[in-house]
């Protein structure tokens, strides 16, 4: 898109009406609260559902495999963002893609409220998966449309989005993880109905609030591209249909062909993303110097990732099988555990984003807050193999353990998430703007894809050097990174 369209844009949006910043904010924000508020409220039960026995609502399925269909799902949710950011720069825009998109979630938790069997299931996590490929990277991508390139109000932008995100993420574990006592069904039908909220206001306001955000697009397929891609489309779809219809009733696609196929894919996908963007005609030589500084900063997103995304695996699996949750008096439901990443969220951001006007001038660049973000992440694993080094692995933990470990992931999650959001639009080529905000989130896909690989190694015989790897190496890599961070920060062309 060129300059002159993106300032168009922005002269379309009313550019104050939401605490100080444009009136499409208030849209974005809401549509996104309610997106995290059923997509959470979903997860925070899901692997209990997917674990406990059938007597217990569940579906009985063996634990390690729980924990790793979670990991996969939430790399696909992540993955699908390239297929919802290639729609929405090439054919239909974001604001369209933002609308399919949460049509799919939808009917995706209504598949999940249906009391059934593991098909609904499946069908609900495919329209979960594509749903959020068409919504989240592209909400995203409109928040950044809505500023003037040298608007500094940017940052703060994403950073009160980002409270929108946790706010949902909040709330609605502590909904849905109260009701699935009752009936996990009926936690997921909680989720269907944010959904649908979502939907009602983004439909509602968005005429108004949002003007030409999201309505262009940024790259459109010639007809003659257009034909090329289609043809490809359909004969990719028959190789797979094919290649299932062969290996399934053969035996050849088990569960662990896929995870590693995910787990490939996982590495592979962003690498093609990078060349392509790196070897397009439409990409300037700033732009591509710009690319080779997000190649570490998207590392140690991986490596961030990793360990935050299993706040919603190991950790829950922690909080269910490893923790007190009779605790001063109450009964806990493990599920609440997930609201605590959030509430941190919201309860830091703010001291955050005043930290860093504080700093001025001392403020860290964005490559020394990604490794300051590992350094927190590794921490966070130590912590939270302290209890088994202190008292074994037989007794149940002090659910403070895991509220520690949380806050501690969260200081660096506050470095690096909305840092990353707001980095991944500036540093982004402009042909590229939606597609971009897809890779930022294949970053959490890569990290999701190797971690179903290695919840297999999670045992409470292996607890201690489970948690010591993995948070050895975040530490390690964030070491690394604060060294490289000038020579980064030089690739970035003036980008802040
Ligand atoms: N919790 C944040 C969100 O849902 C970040 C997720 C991610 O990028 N992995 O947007």
């Amino acid at each position: 898109m060129s300059n002159i369209n993106k300032q168009k844009i922005v002269d379309s949006v009313p550019q104050k009406g939401f605490f100080g910043h444009p009136k499409g904010l208030f849209t974005l924000f809401f549509t996104e609260f309610w997106e995290r508020f059923s997509y959470y409220g979903m997860r925070a039960i899901l692997v209990y559902y997917m674990y406990y026995e059938v007597s217990k609502g569940g579906l009985g399925m063996d634990q390690t495999l729980a924990l790793s269909i979670m990991s996969i799902y939430g790399s696909l949710v992540y993955m699908s963002g390239i297929i919802g950011g290639w729609l929405a720069d090439r054919i239909f825009g974001t604001s369209k893609a933002v609308f399919y998109g949460g049509i799919l979630i939808m009917f995706g938790h209504i598949a999940l409220a249906i009391p059934g069997n593991i098909t609904l299931f499946f069908v609900s996590m495919v329209l979960i998966v594509l749903g959020t490929g068409l919504l989240k990277p592209n909400v995203s991508t409109v928040v950044g449309d809505m500023y003037a390139e040298n608007d500094n109000r940017r940052d703060a932008g994403f950073s009160i989005f980002y409270m929108g995100i946790n706010l949902g993420g909040f709330i609605s574990p502590l909904i849905v993880g109260s009701l699935m006592g009752v009936s996990f069904h009926l936690g997921f039908g909680i989720a269907a109905i944010g959904m649908f909220v979502g939907l009602v206001m983004f439909v509602l306001t968005k005429k108004k609030n949002l003007g030409l955000a999201g309505t262009t697009v940024a790259n459109p397929l010639s007809p003659a591209e257009r034909k090329k891609v289609f043809t490809y489309i359909g004969l990719g779809i028959v190789v797979i249909a094919v290649i299932c219809a062969i290996a399934i009733p053969n035996g050849y696609l088990t569960f662990e062909t896929f995870v590693n196929l995910i787990g490939i894919l996982g590495i592979l996908i962003p690498t093609m993303y990078f060349i392509v963007m790196y070897r397009s005609k439409k990409t300037t030589s700033v732009e591509r110097s710009r690319l080779i500084a997000y190649i570490p900063l998207f590392i140690a997103s991986v490596m961030f990732w990793a360990i935050q995304e299993q706040g919603s695996t190991i950790l829950a699996n922690y909080a269910d099988k490893r923790t007190q949750l009779d605790f001063a008096g109450i009964h806990i439901s493990p599920a609440w555990f997930q609201s605590l990443n959030p509430l941190f969220v919201i309860i830091l951001a703010p001291v955050f984003a005043w930290l860093w006007v504080k700093l001025g001038k001392k403020e860290p660049n964005i490559p020394q807050k990604f490794s300051l973000a590992l350094l927190f992440s590794g921490l966070s694993f130590i912590v939270i193999l302290l209890p088994a080094y202190f008292g074994g692995t037989d007794s149940l933990v002090n659910p403070l353990w895991l509220v520690l470990s949380y806050l501690i992931c969260v200081l660096g999650e506050l470095c690096l998430s909305p840092v990353g959001l707001s980095a991944t639009t500036k540093l982004a080529p402009a042909a590229f703007s939606a597609q971009t905000m897809s890779l930022w989130f294949l970053s959490s896909a890569a990290a999701q894809a190797i971690n179903a690989q290695i919840v297999k190694f999670y045992t409470p015989a292996t607890e201690m050097a489970y948690f010591g790897t993995v948070g050895g190496a975040s530490l390690v890599l964030g070491i690394i990174l604060l060294m490289l961070a000038p020579k980064i920060q030089g690739y970035m062309k003036g980008i802040r």
